[in-house]
């Protein structure tokens, strides 16, 4: 896809695009931290994303930025965010993601099965990645660029 900075028309297409960049940005900043990005790494990525920020409408994809901005200045909330989030991550690859379900194994005592496309959930057999996937769509990205 071609976007000429002159004339940035964001399709839904492209909207989306970027949103799964900034989820998948935001997930990185989550589990390196912020630490290791230099202050004018931050800053080119602040303006990079502000500028993608102004007229985008979805909400979805603004607030994905807007997470991504907050972890760049990491604030008393956002870095409980960033610690509760990591915790979530922790959770999500070592129990079954399906709702209510505990497991860390499948029921032959197999390890749990993942998310063929991230790889960042688990499941303890197809039901529950069936029953999980409305919700796990969302954040289901392909985690190699
Ligand atoms: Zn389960
Ligand atoms: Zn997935």
């Amino acid at each position: 896809m071609i976007v000429s900075r002159n004339s940035f028309n964001p399709s839904t297409q492209s909207l989306q695009v970027i949103a799964e960049v900034c989820q998948f940005l935001a997930t990185l900043l989550v589990l390196e931290g912020t630490e290791k990005i230099t202050e004018d790494e931050k800053k080119s990525l602040k303006t990079m994303l502000s500028g993608r920020l102004r007229g985008m409408p979805p909400v979805f994809a603004s607030e994905t930025c807007e997470r991504c901005l907050n972890l760049l200045s990491p604030d008393e909330e956002s870095r409980f965010m960033a610690n509760s989030v990591e915790g979530m991550l922790e959770k999500a690859l070592r129990q079954c993601g399906g709702a209510g379900c505990d497991r860390e194994t499948q029921s032959d005592g197999s390890a749990l099965m993942q998310c063929g496309r991230c790889k960042c959930a688990v499941y303890c057999g197809t039901q529950h990645q069936k029953q999980a996937w409305s919700m796990h769509k969302s954040i289901c990205f392909l985690s190699s660029f």
